[in-house]
């Protein structure tokens, strides 16, 4: 019998339940008794505290449930020579796009702006374009980008994506790494889902946002390390910015006395924008698991020279 931990944080009874339904042949565990010292190739992990994973005998696979984990490499806490595979499910991509869809439509239709005039009773329609009269870049063409590039070119928005290899998606006009500047230039909306690894930690900063065009919106779902926070500040206040919807922060939970927090024309939200569903994430961890038992390769493994 083959053994699997259940090291998150949260319901881990809850998730033990799906893992012994679709591992009968599995013991689940969601503790390691002292002393124990049987084999226990799988763990599954959030944000482990320390030692936890080194604590694993016969450790072979880290499944994480977060399709970040950065925090995992930067632990150190996982030896090179075991395998991290981060989640990547349908169901953290159909979330990823209704939240940033949601805020792109928001912003495009001025949902906020007469929302925030409504008190003064002013009817002043502003000039309202039509999708196609808008550029929207996507920083990220992957699991979570890819997904919201479709959905943007969908609505008719002139999608722009950037990735590394410069990955193509039908109807966007794609970038490679080297061409930031000009995936980047007179964009209305910039959509940031990259992975935060050393090459895109602070990317986004004040040089950055200058590219933007006059009065353009930044829509964060990937982390807050991507963003330079005095920088936005900087330019929401300048004017060249009109606002930023932000879901992911450097610290979280967002301290109370940060400035995002009562900035009129930041959006916060507590890292809602793509959750993990427990019976979908089950699901593609077992898959894996599976995968791993019968000697095929895993899918959504990380490259840790990458750093994704
Ligand atoms: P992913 O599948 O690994 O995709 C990453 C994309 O970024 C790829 O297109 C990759 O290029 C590109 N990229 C990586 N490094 C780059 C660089 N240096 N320059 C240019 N492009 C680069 O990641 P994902 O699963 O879509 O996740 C995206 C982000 O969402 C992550 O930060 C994750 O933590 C975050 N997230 C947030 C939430 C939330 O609730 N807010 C939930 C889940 C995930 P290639 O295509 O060439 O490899």
């Amino acid at each position: 019998m083959s053994r699997i931990f259940i090291a998150s944080k949260g319901d881990r009874a809850g998730m033990a339940r799906l893992f012994r339904a679709a591992l009968p042949e599995f013991e689940v565990l969601t503790d390691l008794a002292p002393g124990d010292d049987r084999p226990v190739p799988y763990i599954v992990v959030g944000r482990p505290d320390p030692g936890v994973v080194r604590s694993v005998p016969g450790l072979q696979v880290v499944l994480s449930l977060n399709a970040g984990i950065e925090h995992l490499l930067a632990s150190g806490e996982v030896p090179q020579d075991i395998p991290i595979v981060r989640l990547v499910d349908e169901g953290l991509a159909a979330g990823m796009a209704e939240w940033v869809l949601a805020h792109v439509l928001g912003w495009h239709r001025n949902i906020l702006a007469y929302r925030d005039e409504q008190p003064q009773r002013r009817w002043a329609p502003k000039a309202e374009k039509l999708a196609r009269e808008r550029v929207v870049t996507v920083l990220g063409a992957g699991a979570l980008g890819g997904p919201v590039a479709d959905h943007l070119l969908r609505f008719g928005f002139q999608t722009r994506v950037w990735s590394r290899s410069g990955r193509a998606i039908d109807g966007a006009a794609a970038f490679a790494h080297d061409h930031l500047a000009e995936a980047v230039t007179g964009a209305d909306v910039l959509v940031n889902l990259l992975p935060l690894t050393p090459d895109t930690r602070d990317l986004i900063d004040a040089g950055l946002l200058a590219r933007l065009a006059p009065g353009a919106f930044l829509v964060n779902g990937a982390r807050g390390g991507h963003v330079v926070d005095d920088d936005l500040i900087a330019a929401l206040d300048s004017g060249h910015l009109s606002g930023a919807a932000l879901d992911v922060f450097r610290t979280e939970p967002l301290p109370p006395e940060h400035p995002f927090w009562t900035h009129p024309k930041i959006l916060v939200s507590p890292h809602v924008a793509a959750p993990t569903h427990m019976d979908i994430a089950v699901a593609e961890m077992v898959a894996n698991i599976r995968r791993h038992m019968a000697g095929t390769p895993m899918l959504n493994v990380v490259d840790r020279t990458a750093g994704y």
